[in-house]
């Protein structure tokens, strides 16, 4: 477990901060599709699948998981790229796929690398933010990812 830069929680994992006047543009790219449609492409905020509402909706309602709520529930599908915090200003937490193999040897079980990284996309996307992700937590979705 060691500490790496952190980029806001809801933006892209994977976002870049040398490429980011081509996020900008794809921002500005989807503003023009707004503008030209009228409609947005959010994100469910209950189960992140991907929904096409009309601008002036005042609720909106997802074919997928039946949530509901008003359109601040589902977030923009492409966020404006402009964190204002610089790097001494946020943290984050890295776990690796050694530390998926350290705890299933500690659990007593066999992984393949496959499985592992099953755990590891299940820690990134399905984890409680409330409990964040820990050794527990670890040990949990390798039961999961062995036992079905
Ligand atoms: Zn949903």
């Amino acid at each position: 477990m060691k500490k790496i830069i952190m980029l806001e929680m809801h933006y892209p994992k994977k976002m870049n901060p040398d490429k980011k006047h081509l996020q900008e543009a794809q921002y500005e790219l989807m503003q023009g599709i707004i503008e030209k449609t009228n409609l947005n492409i959010v994100t469910c905020g209950m189960c992140s699948a991907v929904i096409i509402h009309d601008r002036d909706d005042e609720e909106v309602h997802c074919p997928y998981c039946d949530f509901g709520g008003e359109p601040s529930d589902f977030p923009d599908l492409i966020f404006r790229p402009s964190p204002r915090e610089t790097e001494d200003e946020k943290i984050a937490i890295e776990w690796s796929i050694q530390d998926v193999y350290h705890q299933a040897k500690n659990d007593e079980v066999e992984i393949t690398r496959q499985q592992a990284l099953n755990v590891l996309s299940l820690l990134d996307r399905k984890h409680d933010a409330t409990l964040g992700i820990c050794w527990d937590t670890i040990s949990m979705y390798i039961n999961m990812e062995i036992n079905g």
